[in-house]
């Protein structure tokens, strides 16, 4: 019974070369194979966001949770897609673009990255939030804070590429 169900799972997890090579171009993330070093230190530049380019994320998504406004830097995107694929299962995106109008920016002297498209909050806790930290340091996020006390755990990442980055802060 175990051995049928691992030799089932192994050929869920490896497919046969003819099926690697026609969905090549269409494979879903879960089997991308891991970024180059030359895609890790060179995001894509691009100025209009296209998000059927991110297999894993949707508009809806990072939307300001007072307004419904997105206006995410797609640099940022790719570079957490490129995370994603890493981290190869589901993220919960708890904050993604945030208008300077939410309580949470209008309280600041100046709104900060996730007003400017820059970042996001992933839920995460214990084993996993230590794996998207790792991950997040070596896809080039510059900024990290890191929540992990109580209820609603979360890893903040971000891409701000100004002072005062790279930096690292606790909640
Ligand atoms: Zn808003």
């Amino acid at each position: 019974m175990l051995s049928q169900l691992l030799s089932k799972l192994s050929q869920t997890i490896s497919p046969t070369k003819s099926e690697q090579t026609s969905s090549e171009l269409s494979q879903s993330s879960a089997s991308l194979p891991a970024p180059s070093p030359e895609l890790l230190s060179k995001p894509r530049l691009t100025t209009s966001m296209d998000w059927s380019l991110y297999p894993n994320f949707s508009e809806d998504e990072f939307k300001c949770k007072h307004c419904g406004k997105v206006q995410m830097n797609p640099t940022f995107i790719h570079r957490l897609q490129t995370l994603r694929n890493l981290y190869g299962k589901p993220m919960l995106i708890t904050s993604g673009y945030r208008c300077p109008q939410h309580p949470v920016e209008a309280k600041k002297a100046t709104p900060g990255v996730h007003s400017l498209g820059l970042a996001a909050d992933i839920g995460v806790n214990g084993s996993d939030a230590y794996k998207i930290l790792r991950l997040s340091f070596d896809v080039g996020f510059t900024g990290i804070g890191v929540n992990q006390r109580g209820q609603g755990r979360f890893i903040h990442v971000d891409s701000l590429d100004a002072p005062p980055r790279p930096n690292i802060w606790s909640y």
